[in-house]
């Protein structure tokens, strides 16, 4: 019985292997397919300030799958954080980004862009060209309404690495945004080391800090942290009222959620903003005004 039992687990264990092996190679498939046959699109999610303007927008990549409709990084996450797609990738997002930045500045819109930049493209040696490629190519959109987003994924051993080729993006105008920011093991030694303008708080802690108080001292850390490194906090997945009236209380000077919008084709952007205008936003007046 002993050993059908080992069989039994030891098959399950392969099994799950097997899957999880198989399911990160669907993963990349789906992603060197979509890139294949220019399936891939971005979506704009805007950025508010605590005031009740608008301080931006993140492109977010999604599939647009024959079979399956759009898709979003959940269903092809291996494939982004793979070395093999992450520069043909970049490469993609630079240049739809920016194309669209330039359409908008062209419709009098000034909006700041904002695009994720996986850490394998970072650390590519053509990385730097990519982007001024790309920035040559728009040059309706200035290099100072860019902001390129990174994840605390990047080793440890390539900070140094990392730093440099941030510098270098600040030398071209472009600003850097420490993305997902506290769930990392390093937070702390890249905020003080990286060339960073923002710091993007994790939705994580914004979700959970009203029912718990540690994660509401970690929101209330990072706030004035960066505040005092003269750094922009752009809060990320505000999806209630409470959310945002407590952030901006805190001096938090920058909102990302679905209280404001969803991520949307980049067509719709001006409308929405129209309508956002339109709106009285006194969550975030009267919270700016007791500060
Ligand atoms: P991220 O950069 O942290 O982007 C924020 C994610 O939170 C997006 O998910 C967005 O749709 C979602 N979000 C925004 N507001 C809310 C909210 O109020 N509630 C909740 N629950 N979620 C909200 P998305 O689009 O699925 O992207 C997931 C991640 O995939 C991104 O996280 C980013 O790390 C990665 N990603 C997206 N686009 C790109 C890209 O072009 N290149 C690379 N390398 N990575 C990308
Ligand atoms: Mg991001
Ligand atoms: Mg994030
Ligand atoms: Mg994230």
């Amino acid at each position: 019985a002993a050993k059908k039992q080992g069989g039994d687990q030891l098959s399950l264990y392969s099994l799950t292997l097997d899957e999880a092996a198989q399911n990160a190679a669907n993963m990349r498939l789906l992603l060197e397919t979509g890139l294949k046959n220019n399936q891939l699109v971005l979506y704009y999610q805007p950025i508010v300030n605590s005031f009740g303007g608008v301080s931006g927008v993140e492109s977010l990549l999604r599939i647009r799958d024959p079979d399956r409709g759009l898709l979003g990084p959940s269903a092809f996450w291996a494939g982004l954080d793979h070395h093999r797609y992450a520069r043909d990738v970049g490469i993609f997002v630079m240049d739809a980004a920016f194309r669209q930045g330039q359409i908008w500045q062209q419709q009098g819109l000034a909006l700041r862009v904002s695009i994720n930049i996986s850490a394998h493209h970072l650390l590519d040696a053509r990385f730097l060209d990519d982007l001024e490629r790309a920035l040559r190519k728009y040059p309706g959109l200035p290099a100072e309404q860019i902001e390129i987003e990174i994840t605390e994924s990047a080793p440890l051993n390539d900070l140094l690495h990392a730093q440099e080729r941030l510098a270098a993006c600040n030398d071209l105008g472009v600003r850097v945004a420490l993305d997902d920011f506290g769930t990392g093991n390093a937070s702390l030694t890249y905020l003080q080391q990286l060339p960073a303008q923002s710091v993007k708080l994790d939705q994580s802690f914004v979700r959970d800090m009203i029912n718990d108080p540690k994660d509401l001292a970690i929101v209330a850390a990072v706030i004035t942290a960066s505040r005092m490194l003269g750094l922009d906090v752009i809060a990320e997945g505000v999806e209630t009222e409470a959310h945002a009236k407590l952030l901006a209380k805190m001096g938090c000077g920058h909102l990302q959620g679905y209280l404001f919008a969803k991520p949307m084709p980049g067509e719709d952007i001006p409308l929405w903003l129209q309508q956002f205008k339109n709106l009285n936003l006194s969550v975030l007046s009267h919270s700016s005004i007791d500060i």
